[in-house]
């Protein structure tokens, strides 16, 4: 195998003759970096050296131009100088981000044993080194690579061939905290069920990768995507595995899993293993979420309505900073997830939402609770970091704090009121607390903590009598140096005369030049040993010094091994508890949302939502969750609340939604009214109150928004295309449990061209998809489709014309626009006057022109979407060639029958195709 090094450079690693060559002008050490850099060849190696992380050849380059950092060079490989750049080791954690950030995978490489034990082979022997840690963007532990808000999501995509459209799954860790799930999927909703999940990096087997109509799209997702080999999804070993990790007979206990899930969990595991190397996180067992649990957002949907971030890639301005009012970055993490994922199952929506009217009715109470969680650690981030032995004194100290609120916040809790009762589910987990732990912990740690372990002082005194001891004898120690300094001081007359300590002499006492014949005289040898000559000074030991020395090198050694052996201990309590500290952890952030979205209600006005199984939509007074913050922060005039009722009419069986038509000018507030009634859906489903004067939701279980249209030139696809593309996912997947929205459909096509797709369209949805529909549009020719399509009703933005101004009131009535104001807003935009003019005067010959055939009269020659001809395929059923087959008796058939009976099915065929 050849690796490719740097531009200019190659090296033989096979037994090649060319290797001797090549690799004899490569000292040991390089000849031990090559022989690590082709082993691990997908990601830059980080190579330990001393207090530094070096990097050579090809990698230097890159990392250099990536982080900005100097690029250097160390010695000569085939007469080229070998690149070089390095980053400390204490600085590492930022360098890491930042490659990570820009979407490097980086292989850890440190040394393996001591410098000296390398020595002991022989002068020239290099110490043993080894990759330790592959990490990549879904693998992070490390707090400062984190975003302590949010998860971090490493997810395995798997399908199992001939199980069709449906054979798709996912799996998903956060092997910062250990959660572990598995959905099933499948090709219509793979790309949705990934932006649910939102995760950091995707592995996916090559074959999937690389299939023509994916690859574009996987290639298109805003996270790393990391194709593996093939094997590494295999659903035959998938379950021993899994069987394996978690050391359990069989996987029963955890629910029934299908292959493609078995599949994907088993991928996801063999590469935490392949990254983690040798180390194992401490994983919940797998959980199955099943996919039609939560309500089907599409990613297009996803992004147009700004969820988590705007379409700028922000989160300042989504609907997630608009809500957010959590104190924990696990009750934030938890947030975020519900707000990806919001229910469909009204029960369970009701349930998070009596969580919610708990707190807001007792504000006192979680006024309370709230203030003990703001100082509440991570506890399942620091768990993770423990069981990966990754961890420090400090996340011990983490998970004791944890402990001590969730106990606190319990009692709080209990002492409280018979309400809360109704939520004791959701913080049963506080109850879980391990309570020997905690005291063990409390007693263990000292009061300030180190980082590392290795840096010792992290064990309160009191707790081991012998680390006691190792510790006073170490302090007297360096007392008694003081004495002795002072001592030698008056023996010598030399009154500078100090005690100093480095690596390679230890203690020693210092004289300058001047100074040092007291100390080299016949009388000071008696005492004073030499031991270097300095330019201007001269240094000795004294075996008192050397005796002292031994004592405080020993007992400094000793505490920090009783140290160590404490921590580990703890360290495998704090693991083999780690279930019930999850469930701590878990009930800690449960109340941490429940509390935030009582904060967020009280404070802004929400209310509960009624959500149940009908088919209602009805919201009085609602708002914009975001508009109306902004508004409220520049100290405009306040939001406008608008109603929206999409429910059934009462007289129609309750079988289908309404389809409200919404026109207005420019500026009027569509948009913003649209795209309200969709968060107020989300809101409601993922169990918050909503901004409304009263709402009540029929859960939805597919939410689709057609809004705005932006250019994907990246994919070769123009602003009409990629709203054209859009439209047919709603037309062709929209049921009757949906809801929709549709902002503007054909504008960016000739006029009729448009009005008629968007004509098209709203007779389908009316007639095909029967959903909850607001569909908004500058066609003012599309509100004569009401009089035909009785679940149409329109409704427009008012508006007010003062001295030929328009004023926009951003109130929604019924009724059609009379016209689009398009004009008026030019000119409030700036537009030259001549401009305008000359605009005013083609709108009247254009209006003119139109009154001679206005759309209106096209209705009545129209016959309706339902009946009329439509160039649809035959059903399969009704095809005469597959009666052909349902009646042939095969076994009856003679060759010579069964080749004509192939001919009369080919005829069949071709004329049903005509
Ligand atoms: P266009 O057709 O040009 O896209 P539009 O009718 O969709 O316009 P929006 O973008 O929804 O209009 O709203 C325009 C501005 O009006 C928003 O930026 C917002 O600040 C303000 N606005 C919208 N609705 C309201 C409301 N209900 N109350 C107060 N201000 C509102």
């Amino acid at each position: 195998m050849e690796v490719r090094l740097n531009t200019k450079t190659s090296v033989q690693t096979d037994a090649a003759p060319e290797k001797s060559q090549a690799q004899t002008r490569l000292t040991p050490m390089m000849a031990q970096y090559v022989e690590i850099k082709t082993a691990n060849p997908d990601s830059l190696l980080f190579y330990r050296m001393g207090d530094f992380y070096e990097l050579f050849f090809e990698d230097a380059e890159e990392a250099s131009r990536a982080l900005g950092i100097t690029l250097t060079k160390r010695g000569k490989h085939q007469g080229n100088d070998i690149p070089m750049c390095g980053v400390p080791v204490h600085a590492a954690d930022d360098y890491l981000q930042k490659l990570i950030r820009l979407g490097y995978r980086v292989s850890v490489c440190e040394q393996t044993e001591d410098p000296a034990e390398a020595k002991k082979r022989g002068h020239k022997s290099v110490v043993r080194r080894d990759v330790v840690r592959l990490v990549t963007a879904g693998t992070l532990t490390e707090d400062n690579l984190l975003d302590a808000g949010k998860a971090n999501f490493l997810s395995a995509l798997a399908r199992v061939k001939g199980a069709g459209e449906d054979g798709y799954a996912i799996a998903w860790i956060d092997i910062s905290t250990g959660d572990f799930r598995i959905t099933g999927s499948s090709r219509d909703r793979l790309f949705a069920d990934i932006a649910r999940i939102d995760p950091k990096e995707l592995i996916l087997s090559e074959s999937v990768f690389y299939e023509d109509d994916l690859h574009p799209q996987f290639e298109d997702l805003a996270l790393a995507v990391s194709p593996q080999p093939t094997v590494m999804f295999d659903s035959a070993s998938a379950e021993k595995r899994l069987r394996d990790y978690f050391q359990i007979q069989s996987l029963d206990a955890y629910g029934t899993f299908t292959k493609a899930e078995l599949a994907a969990a088993s991928a996801a595991l063999a590469y935490v293993e392949k990254t983690q190397i040798g180390q194992r996180p401490a994983l919940t067992p797998p959980k199955r979420q099943s996919a039609e649990r939560s309500l089907f957002i599409d990613p297009a949907t996803r992004t147009n309505l700004e969820l988590v971030r705007t379409l700028s890639g922000e989160t300042s301005g989504s609907l997630y900073s608009a809500i957010n009012r959590t104190v924990t970055g696990p009750g934030a993490r938890l947030l975020g997830e519900r707000l990806m994922s919001p229910l469909t199952d009204p029960d369970a929506i009701n349930r998070r939402l009596e969580q919610v009217s708990v707190f807001v009715q007792q504000e006192a109470l979680a006024d309370e609770v709230r203030k003990t969680l703001r100082g509440s650690s991570d506890v399942a981030r620091a768990l993770g970091r423990l069981a990966l032995e990754r961890g420090g004194p400090r996340d011990l100290a983490a998970i004791r704090d944890g402990l001590d609120h969730a106990m606190g916040i319990k009692a709080l809790l209990l002492a409280n009121d018979i309400a809360l009762l109704s939520i004791e589910t959701e913080i049963a987990g506080l109850g879980q607390a391990p309570i020997d732990l905690f005291d063990d912990l409390s007693r263990t740690l000292a009061e300030d903590l180190p980082l590392l372990s290795r840096d010792g002082g992290f064990v309160a005194s009191g707790v081991n009598a012998e680390l006691d001891e190792m510790r006073a004898l170490r302090d007297e120690s360096r007392k008694v140096i003081a004495g002795l300094q002072a001592e030698y001081a008056e023996l010598t007359g030399v009154k500078s005369l100090k005690i100093r300590h480095n690596n390679v002499l230890g203690y020693f006492v210092e004289v300058t030049s001047a100074n040092s014949e007291a100390l080299t005289s016949s009388e000071g040898r008696e005492t004073f040993i030499h031991r270097q000559t300095m330019a201007n000074a001269m240094r000795f030991t004294t075996n008192a010094l050397a005796d002292l020395e031994s004592r405080i090198a020993n007992a400094a050694g000793r505490a920090l091994q009783i140290e160590l052996a404490d921590f580990e201990r703890l360290r495998s309590i704090v693991v083999e508890q780690g279930a019930a500290l999850k469930e701590v952890a878990g009930a800690l952030a449960r109340v941490d949302v429940a509390i935030s979205l009582s904060v967020l209600a009280t404070e802004q006005g929400y209310v509960r939502p009624i959500v149940d199984d009908s088919l209602a939509f009805t919201v009085a007074a609602g708002r914009h969750p975001v508009v109306e913050q902004m508004l409220r922060k520049q100290a405009q005039d306040p939001f406008v609340a608008n109603d929206c009722d999409l429910s059934p009419e009462s007289g129609s069986g309750g079988k289908a939604g309404l389809l409200r038509l919404l026109t207005g000018p420019n500026m009027g507030g569509k948009s913003t009214f649209l795209r309200q009634n969709a968060l107020i859906a989300i809101l409601a489903q993922m169990g918050s109150f909503v901004p409304a004067g009263s709402a009540h939701v029929g859960v939805v279980d597919r939410l689709f928004s057609r809004v705005g249209a932006a250019d994907d030139l990246a994919r070769g696809r123009s602003t009409f295309m990629v709203e054209m593309v859009e439209t047919a996912a709603i037309l062709n997947q929209a049921g009757e449990r949906s809801l929709v929205i549709l902002d503007e459909i054909g504008r960016g096509t000739a006029t009729f061209d448009g009005l008629s797709i968007a004509w098209a369209a709203i007779e389908h949805l009316h007639e095909i998809n029967k959903c909850r529909t607001l569909f908004a549009t500058h066609y003012h020719e599309l509100t004569a489709l009401s009089d035909q399509l009785d679940r149409m009703s329109n409704v427009t933005m008012r508006v007010r014309e003062w001295e030929g101004e328009v004023i926009f009131m951003h109130e929604v009535v019924l009724g059609a626009a009379d016209r689009s104001y398009g004009i008026q807003v030019a000119r409030l935009a700036g537009l030259p006057g001549a401009v305008i003019e000359r605009a005013r005067h083609v709108l009247e010959q254009l209006e003119e022109t139109e009154r001679s055939k206005p759309a209106a009269m096209m209705i009545d020659d129209l016959p309706l979407f339902s009946v009329a001809p439509q160039a649809e395929p035959k059903k399969l059923a009704e095809n005469p060639a597959v009666e052909m087959l349902r009646t042939a008796e095969p076994d009856e058939m003679t060759p010579r029958d069964a080749l004509e009976f192939v001919y009369a099915l080919r005829k069949a065929v071709s004329e049903t195709k005509n």
